[in-house]
């Protein structure tokens, strides 16, 4: 249980305010990144909480790495997690650490439930044994709605998991309800709808869109294959996301909160806006493969963020044309530049 520490901060002069210090597990991740930015630019102190053999993932912070400590300790590692938090006293605690692909749960479930649940009860029972007032976000997901049969989904929706993934964050979440309810802790889940970026890994259907368009735009590829156009999603901004995570944690009562645009958006819109944002027509260089196809969803995905605008006053800011232009250009400059950095290489998937 030996937790290295790196770049911890010197103690403040006299006098002077310490800033907040929060604690993110999963901060080398798209959130992680976004949420990083946000809490530098408020005046936290920012703790990573990354494991031993995923130290080098740091580097996908890419300007934010200097600015945070990071603490070496495995997830699974209790005695690692009660040490940090210890030591760290944080104000704050984000769990955000999660398997990136949900299909790929299937190929591990237990490893899966381990990480999402058991890292959020590890975390919350550290807390509850040093006994300070940490306040403690867990990163729910609309896959827990699961096989709806209402749309949109709000925070009365039941929850239906179709997959090890999501039955997982489900657990999480219970237990963290179940911590907020026995012991009286300040622990919030924002149940996020899908959140994309420029940081989202190729293997997401925003980013393999907004990888295409700027590669056929710039002579690197001809073609992009999808499966159906008429799919929906509710695509909102990560950076907008995660204001609403931090919002939750500055509230005067914990609480869970479901965060999303309330938009849905087709798979063909989502191409149509990418392939404008490079001057080029899209049914020239779309093709639809079977192999992709899934079966169409009767009720679809989609958040009703009414109690989150109303309670924590959380709007989305950047609309879906904005955030796909976002995406797009930043793939046209990585291309150009030959800067595809590691967030976005497709080990990440
Ligand atoms: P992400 O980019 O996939 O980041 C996942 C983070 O978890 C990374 O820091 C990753 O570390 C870490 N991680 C994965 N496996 C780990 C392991 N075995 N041990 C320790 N750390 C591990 O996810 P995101 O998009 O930022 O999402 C943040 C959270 O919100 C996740 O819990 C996700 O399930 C949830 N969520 C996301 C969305 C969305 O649309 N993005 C929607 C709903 C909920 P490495 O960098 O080392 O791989």
């Amino acid at each position: 249980m030996a937790v290295a520490y790196a770049r911890m901060q010197l103690p403040l002069p006299r006098g002077q305010r310490m800033a907040k210090t929060a604690l993110i597990a999963g901060i080398t991740g798209q959130d992680g990144y976004y949420l990083s930015h946000l809490l530098l630019e408020r005046g936290y102190r920012v703790v990573g909480l990354i494991p031993p053999q995923r130290q080098a993932n740091l580097a996908k912070l890419d300007e934010l790495a200097a600015r945070v400590e990071v603490c070496a300790v495995e997830l699974t590692d209790a005695a690692g997690l009660l040490e940090v938090v210890e030591t760290t006293q944080p104000d704050e605690i984000y769990n955000l650490a999660a398997p990136s692909f949900v299909p790929k749960s299937w190929d591990d479930p237990l490893g899966t439930l381990d990480l999402v649940t058991g890292t959020a009860t590890r975390l919350l029972a550290a807390v509850r044994q040093v006994g300070i007032p940490a306040r403690f976000y867990q990163a729910s997901s609309s896959e827990m709605f699961g096989a709806v049969d209402c749309s949109p989904q709000d925070e009365t929706t039941p929850f239906r998991p179709k997959n090890p993934y999501a039955a997982a964050k489900l657990h999480a979440h219970w237990t963290m309800v179940h911590h907020r309810q026995r012991y009286d802790l300040f622990a919030c889940s924002g149940i996020l709808f899908n959140h994309e970026s420029p940081r989202r890994p190729p293997s997401f259907v925003t980013r393999k869109v907004s990888l295409a368009a700027a590669a056929i735009k710039l002579g690197q590829g001809d073609r992009l294959e999808m499966g159906s156009l008429d799919a929906k999603r509710d695509w909102g901004y990560a950076g907008d996301h995660v204001e609403a995570m931090w919002r939750m944690l500055q509230a005067d009562e914990p609480d869970d909160y479901v965060i999303g645009t309330g938009q849905l958006h087709t798979v063909r819109e989502l191409v149509a806006a990418a392939f404008d944002c490079v001057g080029l027509d899209w049914q020239q260089y779309v093709e639809v493969n079977p192999r992709f196809l899934r079966p169409d969803e009767h009720f679809q995905l989609v958040a009703n963020p009414t109690k989150a605008r109303e309670q924590l006053g959380w709007q989305p800011q950047v609309s879906f044309d904005a955030l796909i232009e976002r995406m797009v250009k930043a793939d046209l400059e990585r291309l150009q530049n030959g800067t595809m950095s590691a967030f976005s290489s497709d080990s990440c998937g």
